[in-house]
């Protein structure tokens, strides 16, 4: 039997329903596009969230039943609700694995979870972009070579505000010159954080097959290996061996006096 992995895609899905030109790349938005493919692999079960349903799509019950959120935002973080940030803030601490891709890097969960500004540089005239393969035989870049190349994106340029990534699975190189962080990976609590660079609206990155094949080996690594809330480890105990309290006076001399 094979164990199913339940990934949660939440999207703003605003771009998609203003701009006409991404409209066409992702008619049903990037969400759908991204479900369809992670989809297609027999051990991953698939649900999508937007921020303009009740809760942003994201309720107790939604969570509950998440073992991977996949997060893109870009035009409106700030309408995100403190209160859906602080309940997906305690997920990840219990165990649920978060990939945040491309402009979610100014999302509030990220930088909630990350505590930096998260800021970086940028341009957007559809520019080269290799991302190399720093770690041959990470999980997340089973199947992909010496590296990625993208021939239209937008740049991402450091100084990227991270704190340093625990590991450090692409590097991106531009066109222009710049180079840039494109894959990171950090844990906080018991939950497993991705960050990936690419996925700019107005390009069809979500179509790209290593594109694919990265997103969907880092729900298999972020899957949560335990489920365990932060709540539960802040607690007074009992000893475990047969002690009893001492009562010590040390004084004005910080010496213990018998
Ligand atoms: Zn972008």
């Amino acid at each position: 039997m094979i164990d199913t992995i339940k990934v949660t895609i939440w999207n703003e899905y605003r771009h998609e329903i203003k701009n006409e030109a991404v409209r066409k790349l992702y008619p049903d938005g990037m969400h759908k596009v991204i479900a369809d493919f992670l989809g297609a692999s027999e051990d991953i079960q698939t649900c999508t969230a937007t921020l303009d349903e009740p809760e942003h799509g994201l309720t107790e019950d939604v969570l509950n039943n998440t073992d991977v959120l996949i997060w893109w935002g870009h035009i409106a973080h700030n309408e995100v609700d403190e209160k859906i940030v602080d309940r997906v803030q305690q997920r990840i601490l219990a165990g649920m694995g978060l990939i945040v891709l491309h402009s979610g890097h100014f999302a509030k969960i990220f930088k909630r979870m990350l505590g930096t500004n998260c800021s970086l540089r940028w341009r957007e005239i559809a520019e080269k972009e290799r991302l190399w393969n720093l770690e041959p035989g990470h999980p997340i870049t089973d199947g992909i070579g010496d590296y990625i190349e993208l021939p239209n994106t937008e740049m991402y340029g450091e100084r990227f505000d991270i704190p340093t990534p625990d590991k450090l699975i692409f590097v991106s190189w531009f066109e222009g010159g710049e180079v840039f962080r494109s894959g990171c990976c950090w844990e906080r609590g018991h939950g497993r954080i991705f960050y990936f660079r690419p996925g700019h609206e107005t390009y069809p990155i979500f179509y790209n097959e290593e594109i694919r094949k990265v997103i969907t080996n880092a729900v298999r690594w972020a899957k949560p290996r335990v489920n365990q809330g932060t709540e539960k480890g802040h607690h007074i105990v009992d000893p475990i061996e047969n002690i009893t309290e001492k009562h010590v006076d040390f004084g004005s001399t910080g010496v213990e006096q018998t």
